[in-house]
């Protein structure tokens, strides 16, 4: 009966959890690695929206980076104390999004000017980690509508710095000691369509930046330089067929089944059509296999390399920009997993099952400290693409789940 009076209340909040969330799109927050300001202006905003709800305490755990304008890395606390304030249900999301990419490929609206079409809210950032990032606030905030003290206390957490790997964010916040074993921690990072996949492993991920060196001429003498472009783009190719090849293992559970290895971001070389780059720069991300080491990718990756330099005369450099081992996965039978699965059962009627994915998210450092994390949410996956979008009732649909995680015994 307590579940069905909370599910209605979050279904009364539906317009306001989607005009929050537009307010949020329109603030953006970009990594300084991709030329933004980083999280602050987001991060007032939401506090603001934070103090509207009443939470009992909210608390701030800036991380200093002096790349961003305030050298700040905002990240937030807001607890809404339960009847047990020992056991604790952190919900984990980000603050930051990636660049919105070419203007032109948004076809619905511009990144940054939310829209509504259709039953979804369009926007750089909706999906990835807006929708959760609302739906656990107003979980919280149907509960103090209602007056009703969850079971344990909630504690909301919204981070900085996920896109790039998080040393600004969780990291910083694990390094305060703030978790323990015993809490239930929530990554709505990820997940299906239908609700019904609870990601509890995920892969190792290794992020290279590879730069080739040759020698910038005139592009009608070829020959009195040495074109670090070809080189790179030779080397890329080689390098993502041996990578599969090398690595050609499969595990069912995680999606997809085998490794990934993909040439992603190219620097910008020369300004002109006629002139011979003499340097290329680009990137390789790859998610691995827990039975593969990322180490040994990396010496396959300089073997190949220096079979080029000795063919071409070319330097090929390399800068490891993430190098995360995956940690051991969340037991499916842990706490936190058939907690879920219960609230997914009795608020959306699906049966949910347990895997792994390609990673990265904030679980994985859980997960390396020993708490079992879980990653969950209702999407379709837009995440990362132009048109980004959030199914209005997939914001409500999961704060039901939220809501049922807090109340259950
Ligand atoms: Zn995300």
């Amino acid at each position: 009966m307590q579940d069905q009076k909370v599910f209605s209340a979050i279904e009364k909040l539906k317009t306001e959890m989607t005009n929050v969330s537009m307010q949020l799109i329109r603030t953006p927050a970009i990594a300084p690695e991709n030329g933004g300001e980083g999280e602050l202006k987001r991060a007032e905003r939401l506090t603001q929206i934070l103090d509207d709800v009443g939470f009992d305490k909210i608390l701030r755990y800036d991380a200093t980076d002096g790349r961003v304008p305030s050298e700040k890395r905002p990240n937030i606390v807001a607890h809404y104390d339960g009847e047990e304030t020992a056991e604790r249900l952190w919900i984990v999301t980000h603050l930051d999004i990636v660049p919105p990419g070419e203007d032109s490929l948004w076809t619905i609206t511009k990144p940054f000017e939310p829209l509504i079409k259709d039953g979804r809210v369009y926007g750089r950032g909706s999906e990835d980690n807006l929708q959760s990032m609302v739906a656990s606030i107003f979980a919280v905030k149907a509960l103090k509508n209602l007056k009703m003290k969850p079971k344990r206390t909630v504690a909301l957490c919204f981070v900085s710095d996920e896109e790039q790997g998080s040393t600004y964010g969780i990291r910083h916040l694990i390094k305060q000691r703030l978790f323990k074993t015993e809490d239930l921690v929530v990554v709505p990072d990820g997940g299906r369509g239908d609700g019904s996949f609870i990601e509890i492993a995920e892969k190792s991920i290794l992020w290279m930046k590879i730069c080739t060196i040759g020698k910038q001429t005139h592009a009608s003498r070829p020959e009195l330089g040495l074109n670090a472009s070809r080189i790179g783009m030779q080397y890329a190719l080689a390098l993502d067929k041996i990578l599969h090849k090398k690595y050609p293992g499969k595990d069912k559970s995680f999606v997809p089944p085998g490794s990934t290895f993909e040439p992603t971001k190219r620097d910008r070389n020369v300004d002109a059509v006629n002139i011979v780059p003499g340097e290329d720069i680009n990137y390789f991300d790859s998610r691995i296999l827990p039975r593969y080491s990322p180490d040994e990718v990396l010496s396959t990756m300089r073997t190949v390399a220096s079979d080029f330099e000795k063919k071409t005369g070319a330097k090929i450099e390399f800068e490891i920009l993430q190098k995360t081992i995956a940690p051991k996965p969340t037991e499916a039978s842990a706490r936190v997993v058939v907690m879920l699965k219960n609230a997914i059962r009795m608020s959306m009627k699906v049966r949910a099952k347990v895997g792994g994915i390609g990673g990265g998210t904030c679980a994985a450092f859980f997960r390396e400290i020993g708490i079992p994390a879980v990653v969950w949410s209702t999407v379709d996956e837009v995440a990362h693409q132009p048109d980004e979008y959030s199914k209005i009732q997939n914001l409500v649909s999961d704060a039901k789940v939220f809501a049922h995680m807090a109340l259950q015994m």
